[in-house]
C-alpha cells in the first residue's frame, strides 16, 4: 500500500493517528483501540490479513496488548464498533495468530468515537428484568442475593446479549437476558483458579439422576431454566415482610422443621 495518507489519517498535531502519543489536547496516553482502527483503515483492504506482531511493529505502545488473549479483547471491542474480522475459528485457511478483516468500522478519522454501551433503555431494562424473574439466567442467582461460591458478594443483576453485538446481536428484548454482572463480564480471571473437569465431575457424578438430566439441558442450552420452585420462591421474596413471615411459620408447620434466620 501507498505510504502517501490522506488528510484524516492525521491527527489536529500533524501525527499519523496511530503514532499519536497522546490523545489531542490532553496528557492522557491515546488509546490502543483508536491506534489499531485508524492502523487498520489506513493499510489494509477489506479481504487482507494481519498479525498481532504486524500491528506491533507498526503501533509503537506498550499497551497495544501482551498476550494474544488480551489482542482478541482488543478486538471485541472494536466489533462494537462496527468492525468485523475473521479468525481462524472461522476460516480454516487462516494461521492460527491471522486475522481476515471482513468489514472497517468506526476510526478516529471519522470524529469522535461513538459511545457503544448504555443503549438500553430504562424501560426496556426493566421489562428483560420482570420476563426473566430478577435472576441471571445463566447461573441462576436473584439480585441482591449472595453468590453461594467464591469470589463471595452480593450478585448485581445486568442487561445481556444472547446473540452477542459483535456478532451482530440486537438490543431487540428477544435478544436481550438478565445476567448478573459475574456471568456477563467475559474475563473472569479474579473468579478463582478454573476447576478441572475431573473435580467438578467428582461432585457432579454423586448427582441425582434427574439432576444430571436438568444440568444437562442447562449446559446444551447455555442457560438455567427456572424450575416451579425458583418461581414460587421469587413470588415468596415479594411478599411483604410480614407476609414473608408468615409464609415461613407455615412451611415450618408443613414441614415440621425449625430453621433460624442467619
Ligand atoms: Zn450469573
Amino acid at each position: 500500500m501507498s505510504q502517501n495518507f490522506p488528510a484524516e489519517a492525521y491527527a489536529p498535531n500533524g501525527v499519523l493517528w496511530w503514532l499519536l502519543e497522546y490523545a489531542p489536547d490532553t496528557k492522557r496516553r491515546y488509546g490502543a483501540e483508536p491506534k489499531i482502527a485508524a492502523w487498520l483503515h489506513f493499510n489494509k483492504d477489506v479481504g487482507e490479513t494481519f498479525t498481532l506482531r504486524e500491528l506491533r511493529i507498526a503501533i509503537p505502545t506498550d499497551e497495544l496488548a501482551n498476550s494474544q488473549e488480551h489482542f482478541n479483547r482488543r478486538l471485541r471491542e472494536l466489533r462494537k464498533l462496527g468492525w468485523q474480522f475473521r479468525s481462524s475459528h472461522e476460516d480454516a485457511t487462516l494461521r492460527q495468530d491471522e486475522y481476515r478483516l471482513a468489514v472497517k468500522g468506526w476510526h478516529p478519522g471519522d470524529g469522535p468515537r461513538p459511545k457503544t454501551s448504555g443503549k438500553i433503555s430504562g424501560a426496556l431494562r426493566r421489562r428483560v428484568l420482570e420476563r426473566d424473574g430478577h435472576r441471571c439466567v445463566i447461573c441462576g442467582v436473584a439480585n441482591g442475593e449472595p453468590y453461594p461460591d467464591p469470589p463471595q458478594g452480593t450478585a448485581v443483576m445486568s442487561i445481556g446479549h444472547r446473540i452477542p453485538q459483535e456478532f451482530g446481536g440486537t438490543d431487540d428484548i428477544d435478544n436481550l437476558q438478565v445476567e448478573c454482572k459475574r456471568c456477563n463480564e467475559p474475563v473472569r480471571e479474579e473468579a478463582g483458579l478454573p476447576e478441572t473437569l475431573d473435580e467438578v465431575y467428582a461432585q457432579i457424578k454423586g448427582l441425582k439422576r434427574t439432576e444430571k438430566s436438568t444440568m444437562l439441558q442447562w449446559l446444551r442450552s447455555g442457560r438455567r431454566t427456572r424450575s416451579k420452585l425458583d418461581v414460587l420462591y421469587d413470588r415468596a421474596r415479594r411478599l411483604n415482610p410480614a407476609e414473608r413471615e408468615q409464609l415461613a411459620a407455615r412451611l415450618e408447620t408443613a414441614t415440621n422443621q425449625q430453621v433460624a434466620e442467619p
